[in-house]
């Protein structure tokens, strides 16, 4: 190579990305963590747990959609040891995980494999039966009392908001659509503006699109104008 010159580089302009909202609320990932160790791996066996793991990181953490492409070979190679021989992890070992998986209701299949691996819908806690049952279960707080649900905010504290999505079924009080705590929001039944406030009884759980487009108006008009198009 000595003698040959190299080829000039022009200095390449860098274009700096506009900023971008946040892709994901690290409060919200943690609160999802917290139910994943607190009421689904307690159901799972621990290749299982490593297993679900590993499906979480690569759909709502990675991208914050709840889909992940993953293959056998990863998960027989890439996520644990096997504790019997040190090596990886059986192809009947990974195949049977996937079922149990699947038949609580933490994964789903959504197709063929393809390169890549399988296509896989990715529960979380809030969308899989029986952590959601387990949550009931071990929650000690009663509901607030009621003179306290005029009082207290529910839309500004993060708890009273969480009371708000559990008591509507994290579904959308629009469309119905089953939501999570990722995708719910509130939504003021009579707008801030037109004097609503942040009581119990003042706030329904609300997909992004409905509150996106319901915005300022009061309920009724929503729904008739919905209903007219
Ligand atoms: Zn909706």
């Amino acid at each position: 190579m000595v003698g040959i010159r190299p080829h000039r580089i022009e200095p390449k302009r860098v274009e700096i990305p506009p900023p971008q909202a946040e892709p994901a609320a690290p409060p919200e990932h943690a609160a999802l963590l917290k139910d994943v160790v607190d009421f689904l791996i307690p159901l799972l066996s621990s290749f299982e747990a490593a297993f679900y793991l590993y499906f979480l990181r690569h759909a709502i953490v990675e991208t914050g959609q709840p889909y992940a492409r993953v293959s056998m070979r990863d998960l027989m190679t890439k996520v644990v040891r096997s504790a019997q021989t040190e090596r990886n992890v059986a192809f009947t070992t990974v195949q049977k995980c996937l079922a149990g998986l699947e038949k609580i209701g933490a994964i789903r299949k959504e197709g063929g494999p393809r390169r890549g691996g399988s296509l896989y819908r990715v529960l979380l806690p809030d969308e899989i039966e029986a952590c959601r049952e387990a949550k009931r279960a071990a929650r000690v707080k009663p509901a607030p009392a009621v003179d306290m649900k005029a009082e207290a905010d529910f839309y500004n504290v993060r708890e009273n908001r969480l009371r708000i999505f559990e008591r509507d079924g994290y579904k959308c009080r629009y469309c119905a659509k089953q939501l999570t705590r990722l995708t719910a929001t509130l939504d003021h039944v009579v707008p801030v503006r037109a004097g609503g406030g942040n009581g119990w009884d003042n706030l329904v759980t609300a997909c992004f699109d409905c509150n996106a487009s319901k915005t300022g108006r009061a309920v009724g008009d929503f729904l008739a104008e919905r209903a007219s198009q």
